[in-house]
């Protein structure tokens, strides 16, 4: 008989726990999966996929004006918040029953509760036990608050999907990957949007340029972005709430939503008791086999605070179940991911901003590229592309790719392949760009930039 119920039980049924409770029972082992709330985790349920719906959702707004220009005519076109939020809960709903039916299909057993770990070899849920012989703790992250007075007023991302009017006037704080997405959201469905950050320029950690660039975009777009502003309170109101900046400046709006990062869902999982050591931000501690400081105990995706993307945590995921139960043991390469930001417009990247590359390299050459699209010539729409290249200067090995602009997710997605392979600058130019398109640009930069105080110097 067995020594445990099961060979592999996975705290938290996200992108990570699902993926890897699939591969390892396709590969003969017996898993158990505990999900406290929808099978689907963040990205499914109130992430990525919510998100990217509600983004096209704001995009129709600019394009019914756009339209206009190319001859098209409509009698006033009016948006339903109602219509968007039941036909996106419709869609999510569905994909929370694919994802219990992919987990039923691998014959995958699926705990509906709060998992809590009383020993290195049993989790109890409810009032049971299970024993297992591997545990993997998958169980992501959630959106932080600062602590402020009013706080309670406000709302994250998680509520944001569920408000049941589209608010007249938001307020969005930070300048991370969220809070330049729904600002774009909002303001795209016609919300009269403010986004408050309290550094120098959004999106700290990506391209200074992409930076800059993003920051004019969504003003261009009808984005209120304040930088250097932070909340010091907020009221409740009569007619809705009240902001006091730490500035003594006061914002009325309808809705605040911070946007202030998330944290590892760490707490109340007895992980302490079993002696599983966290980081000093509260993440699960891995090595690169994302195995914890107890041996049969593994943790996956946003809980171990890497790399917080969806693909990340189904690749950790995937490599996990490979090493355990697979014939090949498989780490996750976290070099050159790539992602986006859903924002309007788009930002995407791979691989080194400049100065990162400054930094590791010393010498790199840089191709840049700005430009109104084909598609805009029409609409007259001041809306524009930015493409840049960081290139080692020794190697000519392309190290970084980064766009501003219409479908840069898409784009960025085919050039990290490329990245990802060490192409040099040759290998890019040697190829022939699609035309005419935004991205072909990518394969046709030819001159260096040179700052204009160097090229002053000359
Ligand atoms: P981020 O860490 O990206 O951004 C948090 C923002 O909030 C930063 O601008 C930060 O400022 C600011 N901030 C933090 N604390 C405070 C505070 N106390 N007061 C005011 N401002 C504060 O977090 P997000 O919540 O946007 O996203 C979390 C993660 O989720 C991302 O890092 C990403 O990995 C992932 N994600 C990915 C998406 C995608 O792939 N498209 C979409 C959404 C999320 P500062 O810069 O000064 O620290």
């Amino acid at each position: 008989m067995a020594k445990y119920d099961f060979d592999l039980f996975v705290i938290g049924a996200g992108s990570g726990g699902v993926r890897a409770s699939r591969v390892a029972a396709n590969y003969g082992a017996r898993v158990a999966v505990c999900e406290e709330s929808r099978v689907g985790g963040t990205c499914v349920i109130r992430g990525c996929i919510p998100k990217k719906l509600l983004v096209y959702g704001a995009h129709y707004g600019e394009d019914f004006a756009d339209a206009l220009a190319y001859g098209w005519s409509a009698a006033g076109p009016r948006f339903d918040w109602g219509t968007l939020i039941s036909n996106k809960d419709k869609e999510i709903d569905r994909l929370n029953r694919v994802y219990i039916g992919l987990l039923r299909d691998a014959g995958v057993q699926l705990v509906q509760g709060r998992a809590v770990l009383r020993d290195a070899h049993t989790v109890v849920v409810g009032d049971r036990a299970y024993g297992a012989e591997t545990i993997l703790i998958a169980t992501g992250a959630r959106p932080v608050r600062p602590s402020l007075p009013g706080i309670e007023h406000s709302i994250t991302s998680d509520e944001a999907f569920h408000l049941a009017d589209l608010p007249r006037r938001v307020v969005i704080v930070g300048g991370g990957y969220i809070a330049c997405e729904f600002a774009g959201i909002f303001n795209g469905l016609g919300a009269h949007t403010t986004q408050l950050y309290r550094g120098t320029q959004i999106l700290r950690g990506f391209d200074d340029d992409v930076r800059t660039f993003l920051c004019r975009e969504m003003r261009r777009h009808g984005v209120d972005i304040r930088l250097d502003h932070d909340v010091r309170r907020i009221e409740r109101t009569a007619a809705g709430v009240e902001l006091t900046l730490l500035d003594g400046s006061q914002i009325a709006c309808d809705a605040i939503m911070f946007a202030t990062g998330r944290a590892p869902n760490t707490k109340g999982l007895g992980l302490e008791a079993v002696g599983v050591a966290l980081d000093a931000k509260g993440a699960v501690a891995v090595d690169a086999w994302s195995r914890t400081s107890v041996p049969n105990i593994y943790a996956v995706g946003d809980v171990t605070n890497r790399i917080n993307l969806t693909p990340v945590a189904l690749n950790e995921g995937l490599c996990f179940a490979e090493t355990l139960y697979g014939p090949t043991p498989r780490q996750m390469d976290h070099a050159n991911v790539p992602s986006a930001v859903f924002s309007n417009p788009s930002v995407a990247t791979v691989g080194l901003t400049e100065a990162a590359a400054r930094r590791a390299l010393g010498a790199i050459d840089i191709y840049k590229s700005t430009f109104r699209p084909l598609r805009h010539t029409l609409t007259g729409r001041d809306s524009f592309v930015l493409l840049k290249l960081v290139v080692d200067a020794t190697s000519q090995r392309v190290v970084g790719a980064h766009m501003v602009g219409p479908e840069a997710a898409e784009t960025i997605q085919g050039i990290a392949i490329a990245v990802k392979l060490g192409a040099t600058k040759a290998q890019f130019d040697a190829t022939v760009g699609i035309h005419p398109t935004a991205a072909e640009e990518f394969v046709t930069m030819r001159t260096k930039f040179v700052e204009p105080e160097a090229r002053a110097a000359e």
